[in-house]
């Protein structure tokens, strides 16, 4: 059994009375462990210790030094991948072979966010430019802000959880980081890598429980100067309100579109959606969900992806054949099993999937859907996807950005200048062309539109949303 506290300044909270979460399988269902919760107190005294860190050490701290110590930790994870993969596995119900993947790109998260840290300069500006300016000298700086608040989601337990660590680490700034109650354990097993990599005490606490408990101590905490949150958008926009005049970076939800045109490499549309609609079982932000496909090769598109569908592989998540795992918890497959169930009763239809056993829900195409089907207008984070014909670019366009999200899209077209009429209109934070809105390198600028958020991570981006940047001028007297 696992069993974890928070912490701060090295010191595990595990004594005392305190709230308890049990933590599944969500495979077995059986409890893998439990988290003991801290309190709104304690949340205070994290910030606190993690202030006193930034000051003191952190601040500064060279950069060569920050740089070895997440080389350190890339080369430290890189030896533990396994064991990182497996837990992955067991706290999330991740297919081993996704679990390796996402291990893998932490380490890049890690080597990338090294390199940042040796790339962190501002630039002379030439004050001559300006009537008046001559004989002074004028360049900017980027300084690291201070305390920087982390909440991040069940999905990528590790990587989500370094796109905010490692980027905070390469500024100078110190983070307080409460990880998603599902999977906590990931992140305590980051913690102390980092600390073994040569991070100092409390430049990461680590506060244990629910967003509910805890969530609005630290976003509001008067010494926390930015909240970086990765997770739904209602409560997304929730701490958006709170965090009123510090710096934010909200990653949240989306439906995805995926564009098939007449022209498009079918196989290759095929293979991509189906690659980029169930991964992790369709619990990612960018997972295709709405698929777009031109009415000359409908039906070719759908009889071979629902060949290919119906025979990915379900199953034990630790066995390195599964393609398809659980879902995250009993009430989240529930969920999506009544959203399938509310379209076929409005007219949708099941062309693969649609049945649930447990935590497993089969791997859904559905058809014949209407744009106010939940499975089409709202996010379903399940595997389940709507396709849908169309005629025109103009129609598509138009269908795409019916949305209230706008995260990544995926356009499937020989064309070039299709393609880059497409990347110009669609209203997402970025576009893909051959590919599906599922990929992400993990130096990508990424991040939402419209309700899918605000700022960029992606590290060389999530490194300057967390600067400050400061202008230094001078006069040069003769
Ligand atoms: P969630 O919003 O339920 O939880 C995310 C985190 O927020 C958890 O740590 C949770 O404890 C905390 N939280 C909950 N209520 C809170 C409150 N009132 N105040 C402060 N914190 C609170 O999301 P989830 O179910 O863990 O993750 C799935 C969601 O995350 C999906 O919507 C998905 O699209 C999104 N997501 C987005 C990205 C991205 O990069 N855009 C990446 C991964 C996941």
């Amino acid at each position: 059994m696992l069993e974890n506290g928070s912490f701060i300044d090295e010191q595990e909270l595990i004594t005392g009375e305190r709230d308890i979460i049990d933590v599944l399988n969500p495979y077995t269902q059986e409890k893998i462990g439990h988290i003991l919760c801290a309190n709104k107190n304690e949340v205070i005294q994290a910030v606190e210790n993690a202030h006193d860190v930034f000051q003191h050490t952190m601040k500064k701290m060279p950069a060569h030094k920050r740089s070895q110590i997440l080389r350190n930790a890339a080369v430290l994870l890189e030896k533990r991948s396994e064991e990182f993969a497996e837990l992955l596995t067991l706290e999330a119900g991740k297919p081993i072979v996704e679990a390796r993947g996402e291990v893998g790109r932490a380490i890049q998260v890690l080597y990338f966010a090294a390199e940042g840290t040796k790339n962190l300069h501002g630039q002379q500006i030439v004050l001559d430019n300006a009537i008046g300016g001559e004989q002074q000298f004028g360049f900017s700086m980027r300084i690291p802000i201070g305390v920087v608040a982390a909440i991040t989601p069940f999905n990528f337990p590790l990587n989500m959880a370094l796109h905010k660590i490692a980027p905070a680490i390469a500024a100078g700034n110190t983070i307080v980081l409460k990880p998603a109650e599902k999977t906590p354990f990931s992140a305590v097993a980051l913690y102390k890598l980092l600390r073994e990599a040569g991070l100092p005490a409390g430049a990461l606490n680590i506060i244990q429980g629910t967003g509910q408990e805890l969530g609005e101590s630290l976003v509001t905490h008067p010494l926390v100067r930015k909240v970086t949150f990765t997770g739904s958008g209602v409560v997304g926009w929730k701490i958006n309100e709170m965090a009123k005049g510090k710096k934010v970076t909200l990653e949240l939800g989306s439906n995805a579109p995926n564009i098939v045109f007449g022209d498009a490499d079918i196989n290759n549309a095929v293979s991509s959606i189906l690659m980029g609609g169930y991964t992790f079982a369709g619990q990612a932000c960018v997972s295709a969900q709405r698929i777009f496909v031109h009415t000359s090769v409908y039906e070719e598109f759908l009889g071979k992806l629902t060949e290919k569908v119906s025979q990915l592989k379900m199953g034990n998540p630790k066995e390195e054949s599964t393609q398809l795992g659980p879902m995250i918890t009993l009430a989240a497959a529930e969920k999506a099993e009544s959203w399938i169930q509310e379209a076929v009763q409005s007219g949708a239809v099941i062309r693969t999937g649609g049945n649930r056993n447990g935590t497993f829900l089969e791997p859904t195409i559905l058809d014949q859907v209407d744009f106010d089907m939940k499975v089409v207008c709202a996010e379903v984070f399940a595997p389940i996807i709507a396709v849908m014909p169309f005629d025109t670019e103009e129609e598509v366009i138009a269908y795409a950005n019916d949305s209230r999200y706008g995260l990544q899209a995926g356009v499937f077209t020989n064309n070039i200048n299709l393609a880059m009429r497409m990347a110009e209109a669609l209203e997402t934070g970025g576009v893909w062309i051959n590919e599906v809105s599922v990929k992400r390198y993990d130096h990508i600028p990424y991040g939402g539109v419209k309700e899918s958020g605000i700022g960029k991570e992606g590290i060389h981006y999530a490194i300057e949303e967390m600067t400050d940047l400061k202008f230094i001028g001078m006069k040069i007297l003769p």
